[in-house]
């Protein structure tokens, strides 16, 4: 019987995963009989950007939490795939911190080449995955919104790559139901010129806090408040952004804060993170881990532990991506091929320990994107996926944080060279904090004869 692998999402790990099968049967392997479910009508996950917040048009939860004017916030040498550059994809180099719309293009252009499109069902929502522990294998049921009929299909392997940056974790404050104004989850959040002229509180210190106020500062906000529970960002913010420790209650529109500070808001941003959640795997299928560098119950970050046929992509906080998902992908591919046997169980809970354990050590940024680094060299140096210089990438991300912290609403007009061609990217044609129109053709073209104002 030939092996099926069900594949559920094709967003950039999906896609991963195709690319590292079509890759062997292009070398003259057979592969197994793939199925990518996918909910959305189109590929690449978060880079498919959606204007549609709620529900999408078949009532599904919306997926998409990436929002306009979105650029890469880490170099994009960081995430290059070593099979397939930016240089070959647009054929010169580009800058290093590209818009969505241009990562999107990226991403897809692999695939477009691989011809791995038709493995994918589109507008089909995975609802239930079961296993059976006689035949061993997986039903996978899924909605087909395209017929609307529902499907059920035996798997050897289920591949979960749905991405863990869409349910949101959403706390309350005292106050949010009198609260004037909106209150929002970055989710949700499409549009900064929505808050242009307007007093906003983002609550939260990491990306999503740091992205979408930055956001809203270059598109016109009165002012950015944005709160902390653990640490502040701090970085050295534009006069009319302040940090202040936790909001502790919102009293009409003034929020209140735990150090007894007060001020006015006209509205309110939870950036504040995502659940892992997978609704259609029951408990002894489901991962549940924060977002964390070493989710514990995978082995080498990818095997579901109490059953590896089960396999998750992408499941980390992530440092490095689209070249890790990579790693990944070819990895799983070469143990269900059979070229790499898994361990018993006892060893493959023993290796994950370590790592949990040397997780566990990291203090500083350094630390923990050379630990992702050494996490991702092993799974190459399984694999013939092309081996790329890892500590490079690490140096990379090290100029990075240097240059956010001199200048955290310039660093994205700095450049670096690709590790993979050498190729030194050349500087944007505008630096980002002018460049208001995101758009891919804006991006590849000239510089504007003036800098266009939206809205
Ligand atoms: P996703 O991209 O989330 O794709 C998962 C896919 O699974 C989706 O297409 C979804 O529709 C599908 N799916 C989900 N559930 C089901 C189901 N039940 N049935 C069928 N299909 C399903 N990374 C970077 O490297 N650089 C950045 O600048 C960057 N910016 C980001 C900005 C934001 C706002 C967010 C939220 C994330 C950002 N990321 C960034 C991280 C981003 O998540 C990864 O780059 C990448 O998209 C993860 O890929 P994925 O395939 O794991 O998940
Ligand atoms: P995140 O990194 O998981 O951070 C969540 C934040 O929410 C943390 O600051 C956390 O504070 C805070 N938080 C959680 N619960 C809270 C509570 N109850 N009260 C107060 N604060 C709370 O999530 P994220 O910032 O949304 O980033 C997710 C992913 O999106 C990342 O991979 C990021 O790179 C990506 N992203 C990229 C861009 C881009 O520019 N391209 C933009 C946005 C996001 P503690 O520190 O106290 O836990």
């Amino acid at each position: 019987m030939t092996t099926r692998v069900a594949i559920i999402g094709a967003g950039p790990c999906g896609m991963a995963q195709l690319r590292a099968f079509q890759s062997t049967r292009d070398q003259g392997t057979p592969i197994p009989e793939l199925v990518c479910y996918e909910k959305q009508q189109d590929w690449g996950g978060m880079w498919n950007y959606t204007w549609r917040t709620g529900l999408d048009e078949h009532g599904e939860p919306v997926h998409g939490s990436m929002y306009r004017y979105l650029w890469s916030n880490g170099p994009k040498e960081c995430l290059e795939f070593a099979d397939y550059t930016f240089e070959e994809h647009f054929g010169r180099p580009i800058g290093s911190y590209p818009p969505r719309e241009v990562l999107w293009d990226y991403i897809k252009g692999r695939v477009e080449k691989a011809g791995v499109r038709d493995y994918i069902r589109f507008n089909n929502v995975v609802r239930q995955v079961t296993f059976d522990e006689e035949t061993r294998r997986f039903t996978v049921v899924a909605h087909d919104h395209g017929s609307d009929t529902r499907t059920s299909e035996e798997f050897d392997y289920v591949i979960n790559a749905c991405g863990h940056f869409s349910t949101p974790k959403l706390p309350y404050f005292p106050g949010f139901e009198q609260f004037g104004g909106r209150i929002l989850h970055a989710h949700d959040f499409r549009e900064a010129l929505e808050f242009k002229g307007k007093d906003l509180l983002i609550v939260g210190s990491s990306y999503s806090a740091e992205d979408i106020g930055s956001q809203c500062y270059k598109y016109g906000a009165r002012s950015i408040t944005s709160c902390y529970r653990t640490a502040p960002m701090g970085y050295d913010w534009p006069a009319n952004w302040e940090e202040k420790p936790l909001l502790q209650r919102l009293e009409k529109n003034r929020a209140y804060f735990i150090d007894g500070t007060h001020k006015h808001i006209d509205a309110v941003i939870l950036c504040t993170g995502y659940k892992h959640h997978f609704p259609f795997l029951p408990d002894e299928l489901c991962l549940k881990t924060d977002n964390r560098l070493w989710p514990m119950n995978l082995y080498k970050g990818i095997f579901w532990e109490p059953n590896p046929q089960l396999i998750y992509l992408g499941m980390q906080d992530q440092w490095y991506s689209f070249n890790m998902f990579d790693a990944q992908a070819w990895y799983a591919r070469d143990v269900i091929l059979g070229r790499i046997q898994l361990p018993s169980q006892a060893e493959m809970i023993a290796d994950s320990l370590q790592w949990h354990t040397r997780e566990q050590t990291l203090e500083t940024n350094q630390q923990m994107f050379e630990f992702q680094g050494a996490y991702i060299q092993q799974l190459v140096d399984a694999t013939d996926y092309p081996n790329f210089d890892i500590a490079a990438v690490n140096d990379t991300f090290l100029h990075w944080k240097h240059d956010k912290a001199h200048d955290i609403m310039g660093y994205r007009d700095k450049s670096y060279r690709s590790l993979m061609t050498g190729t030194q990217s050349p500087p944007h044609h505008t630096p980002w904090l002018h460049a208001l129109d995101d758009s891919m053709a804006a991006y590849l073209a000239g510089p504007p004869m003036s800098v266009k104002s939206i809205g």
